[in-house]
């Protein structure tokens, strides 16, 4: 499953470990109960119940984790980079990468300058190169807008975290439709534990 996002960029699914069931038969180890084999009402309802216990009782959460690749620009990725509990981060590098720049323009804005600019950044990156300077020299003229590309699992609790904070109204807008489109394809994968921890 992959969306794609803002003008280059796109969310991507690589693998989800676990679902709902392993959530539930993780909670029910803490009370000797016997694993299920089927998702049924009562794993709903015990899912339901640990997102609105008080204190809440997160742990099981962790049982599971998502895995996405994401090609978003440096500016979002370094917003994103900032989560870290329960995360696990790799990024492709410059260093050993010498692929075309990819820069991000906001939609609806005719930005002449920020045009020209990233124009210039990728003629400037592309002479760096020729000249044989190497690449890890020869990126640090790329602005924040160049995209870049990512992997991120997260345990479904880092990633509720992760989502409550970049879908709030505070949260830039860029930031925002990554995390929306995360959630929507996380939701597809742990439909009832998202919400259950999301809920508060
Ligand atoms: C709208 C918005 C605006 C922001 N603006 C800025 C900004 O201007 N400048 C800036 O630098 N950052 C900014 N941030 C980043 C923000 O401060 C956090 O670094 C980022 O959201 C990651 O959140 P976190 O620390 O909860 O995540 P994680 O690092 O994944 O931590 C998860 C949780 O673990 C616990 N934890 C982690 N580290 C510690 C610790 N050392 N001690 C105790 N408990 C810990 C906390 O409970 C924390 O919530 C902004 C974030 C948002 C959402």
């Amino acid at each position: 499953m992959r969306i794609d996002v803002l003008d280059h960029g796109f969310v991507e699914l690589m693998t989800a470990y676990g679902s709902d069931l392993t959530i539930a038969n993780a909670a029910r180890e803490s009370h000797g109960g016997h694993a299920h084999t089927e998702f049924d009402r009562a794993d709903e309802a015990l899912i339901k119940q640990m997102g609105r216990a008080s204190p809440r009782h997160e742990t099981p959460f962790r049982f599971v984790g998502i895995h996405f690749r994401l090609k978003w620009p440096i500016f979002v990725a370094r917003q994103a980079m900032r989560h870290n509990v329960g995360i696990n981060w790799i990024e492709k590098s410059l260093r050993y990468t010498k692929k075309k720049p990819e820069f991000y323009m906001p939609s609806g804005m005719e930005i002449t300058r920020l045009q020209d600019a990233y124009h210039e950044a990728e003629s400037t990156y592309q002479k760096l190169l020729e000249d044989d300077v190497p690449p890890e020299i020869a990126r640090l003229c790329l602005p924040l807008g160049t995209y870049t590309q990512c992997q991120a699992h997260f345990s479904l609790q880092a990633f509720a975290h992760f989502v409550a904070l970049r879908l709030d109204v505070h949260a830039q807008h860029e930031i925002w439709l990554y995390a929306k489109a995360m959630r929507q394809i996380a939701s597809s994968c742990f439909p009832v534990s998202l919400e259950a921890i999301l809920e508060k």
